[in-house]
């Protein structure tokens, strides 16, 4: 049946309306847009009736698949109820619901749930919630006012407050007026170690800078926040085995909340439910988002202790409210889809299945090293990136205007793959539902584009 959608003033109209996100526009102007009309499974569907594979998820979000039945009817059964009605005053069945079950599943200790809509304000909401803290906590600590955050590598998202504690000059440098100052510590990046040490041999020594700063400035520091095991959006920089653990100890020691930023790596892109469980770490304050729903509609939510949530109690005139709140927070429809998409990790037992194909992931990326322009291989669960340099031993990157990661991608894109890079890292993010002749075809399209690129 051909498509009634008319690809042509599709293009023109998106190329007249839209500006799209991270995109620098004179270059998207200069391209054909690829549009997206349908997705089932692992594939999407263009308006032109070509089918590829999703191989980063929707941009890390689809967790079961596209399409998936139960999400779908539970998203149709909400919407035959009621489709929005407001936390402020009000509360609704399947926020509620969802909070539980987000509980049952969270890190130990943490015990209320506060919704938001993406990322960027689950982050907002644990920054405020922690300056809040110290300020009005039964033996107030008011000058604990600061946060730790990690340069090079932290990416929290793109409002003010999260760009804040964000640490990637391409994307924060020119908002730096704008922003709060932090404390800021060096991320590890193992392969391009700012110390010029190799791990194991290092011992972590990183640890000790991240120490001092503690040492220094733990009077006048609110929490330091913090991805577990992956820095992502940094180029999916996988952590040293222990260092998450060393940061929580850290944490405990002097006194500072620790904020572990789970959108990216939570709903088991690692191959664990939350990231956090590697490391059997227990954070004060836990962001959520991108897969919450399995990938499905907009929701985020901060989840926190006791402790904090009980140091916000008191009479109204006392001030100890914590005044934010979004519009759409709790939506019933996003509440019901995360429901469902809970649901299907149990029921598929989702995590028992994703492990024999993290091992297959991870032995059929060796081949990689082959390829004499590949610098770096990481993998943390279903979470990948293959960093490419122009010479491997002294690992000189290429020039920002060889472009070399978009053409990676774009010649994924003509052997049927859709990808999305982090500069000259390649990702590898694939649905945690892929067949094993997907993810087989996913790594060998990648080895094919950068093959022929790179040589
Ligand atoms: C994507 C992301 C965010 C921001 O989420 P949005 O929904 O895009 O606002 C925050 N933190 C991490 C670790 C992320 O990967």
């Amino acid at each position: 049946m051909r498509d009634q959608i008319d690809s042509s003033s599709l293009e023109r109209d998106d190329k007249e309306y839209i500006w799209h996100p991270f995109t620098q526009m004179k270059d998207w102007l200069a391209g054909k847009p690829l549009v997206i009309s349908e997705g089932f499974g692992s594939y999407l569907k263009d308006v032109e009736g070509n089918v590829y594979l999703d191989g980063v998820s929707s941009l890390w979000v689809t967790v079961h698949g596209h399409r998936r039945r139960e999400i779908d009817e539970a998203i149709m059964a909400q919407v035959g109820k009621i489709s929005h009605s407001t936390l402020l005053g009000l509360s609704n069945v399947p926020a509620i619901q969802l909070g539980k079950r987000l509980v049952q599943i969270a890190p130990p200790g943490l015990t209320k749930v506060f919704y938001s809509d993406s990322g960027s304000t689950s982050v907002e909401i644990a920054l405020k919630m922690a300056f809040q803290y110290w300020q009005q906590r039964p033996d107030p600590r008011p000058k604990k006012t600061r946060f730790i955050s990690f340069k090079n590598a932290a990416y929290h998202g793109d409002t003010i407050g999260s760009v804040s504690v964000g640490g990637i000059d391409l994307y924060h440098a020119t908002y730096r007026p704008l922003l709060f100052p932090t404390v800021q510590v060096e991320a590890p990046y193992c392969y391009r170690c700012y110390k010029s040490l190799s791990y194991p041999e290092c011992g972590m020594a990183c640890l000790q800078d991240v120490e001092s700063a503690l040492d220094q400035h733990h009077h006048e520091v609110a929490g330091l926040i913090i991805e577990p095991m992956v820095q992502a959006a940094a180029g999916i920089l996988v952590a040293p085995s222990g260092y998450l653990r060393a940061i929580r100890d850290l944490c405990s020691k002097y006194d500072v909340l620790m904020i572990a930023d789970e959108v990216a790596v939570g709903f088991g892109r690692t191959g664990r439910m939350f990231a956090c469980e590697h490391e059997d770490v227990r954070p004060d304050l836990m962001c959520v988002a991108k897969g919450i729903t399995g990938g499905y509609l907009p929701l985020a939510a901060t989840l926190t202790t006791d402790r904090i949530y009980e140091a916000f109690l008191g009479e109204v005139d006392e001030n100890k409210t914590f005044y934010h709140g979004h519009t759409y927070t709790g939506n019933p429809v996003a509440c019901a889809a995360a429901i469902a998409n809970l649901d299907i990790f149990e029921n598929d037992r989702t995590l028992e299945h994703l492990q024999p194909k993290i091992e297959r992931l991870r032995t059929s990326l060796r081949r990689f090293w082959e390829l004499e322009h590949v610098g770096d291989i990481r993998q943390c669960g279903f979470m990948v990136g293959i960093e490419l340099v122009q010479d491997r031993a002294p690992k000189i990157p290429y020039p920002v205007r060889d472009k070399i990661g978009v053409r990676v991608i774009m010649e994924a894109r003509k052997r049927g793959l859709i990808i999305r890079p982090l500069g000259d890292v390649i990702v590898i993010l694939p649905h945690l539902s892929v067949s094993n002749d997907e993810l087989d075809r996913i790594v060998e399209v990648v080895f094919e584009s950068i093959r022929t690129v790179t040589e």
